[in-house]
């Protein structure tokens, strides 16, 4: 590394987020200087086609010049105002109108009513989880407080959505999770089915699990159950047949709020606008963030629907204030940078688009079904998980200590190709622009990624 230079600098001062920082000390990482389309270059200028679209979110790539012309718009009209002490600004109004125009809502299903926005997915869980809170307190339950999430769910780092993740990493020697949280099985039906269970089956018996994990608890004591449509930190996890549907049923019978988190799925990822349009969710509030704004600037919504909203009014009448909010919460420039990202989305039928290549997507990676590391390969839309295995017959998993994971990983980052690695699963969430040669392109460093590491 070349003294004083900016990449030096930057591993001499800045704590990076989710690294080993001892490893990070001794070796040092990468510095992205520039983006173009799908692709991301580094300050020694290699260039990375970003199959993770960043963090699972810049949905439009990394060259949108229609984004920044609507910050640089914004910034010289309003540059900041709040949404503090009933005062607002168009921006904001705006957007929650187109978001609640284009909110999921399902056959039966209580519409989206009202907007919050947030700065982060992590913010916006955060806010639901006090928000069931506040409301079983509002409707005279008090005591349905606890909240349950799902093992390797993932919904944030702050001290509730942390507790919230069923990620063991993120718990340990950080005193977490708090004892409110609780954690049901996670439904991933590749690695953890029965010898001849169908996913309906298997689904059943998660279910079956979720019911047990209430009724221990005892029902009075649930307030929420969080889950991401498709778990994206856990591993690219699409959910087994019939799984949402039978949770949903439980949920209902014992009168616990759902909140789908839709923080990764959200804004086309799954081939739908919504996850929970692709897998028929109900949910009492919708947390979105990521590609809202196609992640050119941090901005994140809850939506919930009236019937929260009006507890939200009682308990607003009874204490005086409604005693929540943060500075930046509704940013105008972000706002704003969100509004052009939906005028995209419509203009260039960004959804359209994923539909299309999608197939080619999911067929590119699955033609690495045969190959040795290679168990299963899974996916919808423009999200898809492969995962490795020792034994492709017995589904036997490598040996932590092989780590193939960060093993296919780094090969992949020297094939010009980034990727997630999760465990003994890799993740494919690319921009939602990504175009047929470019999917061909990913395939290819992929597989020479995967020779090299067998
Ligand atoms: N929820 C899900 C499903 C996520 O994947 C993430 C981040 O990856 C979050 C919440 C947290 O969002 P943020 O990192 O913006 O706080």
């Amino acid at each position: 590394m070349i003294p004083n230079s900016m990449r030096a600098r930057d591993r001499a001062y800045v704590v990076h987020q989710q690294t080993n920082l001892r490893s990070f000390e001794d070796e040092g990482g990468l510095l992205i200087t520039g983006g173009d389309g799908v692709y991301v270059v580094d300050d020694e200028g290699r260039r990375y086609l970003e199959a993770m679209a960043g963090m699972w979110s810049a949905s439009l790539g990394f060259s949108e010049k229609r984004l920044a012309e609507a910050a640089h718009r914004q910034m010289q009209t309003l540059p900041f105002y709040h949404v503090f002490h009933a005062r607002g600004h168009e921006p904001a109004a705006e957007l929650a109108e187109a978001l609640l125009a284009i909110a999921p809502c399902a056959p039966g299903a209580e519409p989206m009513a009202r907007v919050m926005f947030h700065c982060s997915g992590s913010e916006a869980n955060d806010t639901a989880i006090k928000l069931v809170w506040y409301y079983h307190n509002a409707i005279g339950k008090p005591a349905k407080k606890k909240i349950i999430g799902r093992v390797r769910g993932y919904h944030g780092s702050t001290v509730a959505t942390a507790s919230l993740s069923g990620n063991a990493t993120m718990h340990a020697e950080f005193d977490l999770p708090l004892p409110i949280f609780r954690h049901t099985e996670n439904p991933d039906y590749y690695r953890f089915h029965e010898e001849g269970e169908s996913e309906e089956a298997f689904s059943r018996r998660m279910a079956d699990r979720l019911e047990e994990l209430i009724l221990r608890e005892g029902p009075d004591t649930i307030g929420a159950f969080f889950a991401e449509p498709v778990q994206g930190g856990g591993g690219a996890i699409t959910p087994p047949a019939r799984y949402f549907e039978l949770v949903q049923a439980i949920l209902k019978k014992y009168e616990i709020l759902f909140i789908a988190d839709e923080v990764i799925c959200g804004f086309g990822r799954t081939g739908n606008m919504w996850g929970s349009q692709t897998y028929e969710l109900r949910p009492d509030m919708i947390s979105c963030g990521k590609a809202l704004s196609a992640s050119y600037q941090p901005i994140s919504a809850l939506m919930l629907t009236q019937r929260i909203h009006d507890a939200m009014l009682d308990q607003s009448a009874k204490l005086g204030n409604f005693s929540h909010g943060f500075t930046f919460a509704a940013h105008p420039v972000a706002c704003a940078v969100a509004l052009e990202t939906l005028r995209i989305y419509e203009a260039d039928d960004t959804l359209g688009h994923v539909r299309a290549v999608s197939p080619l997507f999911l067929e590119a990676l699955s033609r690495f079904r045969d190959h040795p590391l290679v168990g299963d390969v899974r996916g919808v839309g423009l999200f898809a998980g492969v995962e490795m295995v020792a034994d492709k017959a017995t589904r036997r998993p490598f040996a932590p200590e092989w780590k193939v994971g960060e093993r296919v990983q780094r090969a992949c980052m020297g094939n010009g190709l980034f990727v997630r690695s999760i465990v003994d699963r890799i993740a494919f969430t690319p921009p939602l622009i990504i175009r047929p040669g470019e999917i061909e392109d990913m395939a290819a460093r992929f597989g020479a990624a995967l020779d090299e590491v067998l």
